[in-house]
């Protein structure tokens, strides 16, 4: 699930990570966000369907989309537009459709994929872990009061 978001935001389609977190977190409809994205309804719907075939439950995905999200919006993209539907990959310099980007760099640049993974996963720990201390260090300012 992570390396579909991850995939998409390399792929410079951070528009799709945006619309699924508007989704999953804000509750924003399909049919408002196909307005706000410039998306179908009908794309955005099968954005959704695909990442809750990943974790299996909405639940968890919803989870996963609000803590990853702000990580994956830092990542920088790959492919850089150079026409209505081409992009250029900036890793190998091949030039390809938009719709197959994302298998372009799962197919040859996944060491890169995976280390943006790794460090997406990193932050998410890092945060989840200091917002466990947070909490531990209000309840003992609690208790010292
Ligand atoms: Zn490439």
């Amino acid at each position: 699930m992570l390396e579909y978001l991850v995939a998409k935001a390399l792929a410079d389609k951070l528009d799709v990570v945006q619309a699924l977190y508007d989704y999953f977190v804000n509750g924003v409809s399909p049919s408002v966000l196909a307005v706000r994205y410039g998306l179908s309804k009908h794309q955005i719907r099968g954005y959704i369907q695909r990442i809750t075939e990943k974790t299996g439950s909405l639940t968890r995905a919803r989870i996963v989309i609000k803590y990853a999200t702000p990580f994956i919006l830092r990542v920088r993209p790959v492919m850089k537009r150079v026409g209505e539907n081409l992009v250029k990959c900036m890793v190998c310099g091949d030039e390809l459709p938009i719709q197959v980007a994302e298998d372009h760099i799962k197919k040859y640049h996944s060491t890169l994929l995976s280390e943006y993974i790794g460090a997406v996963i990193e932050l998410m720990r890092r945060e989840l872990r200091a917002s466990r201390e947070g909490i531990e260090h209000s309840k003992v300012s609690e208790s010292v009061k």
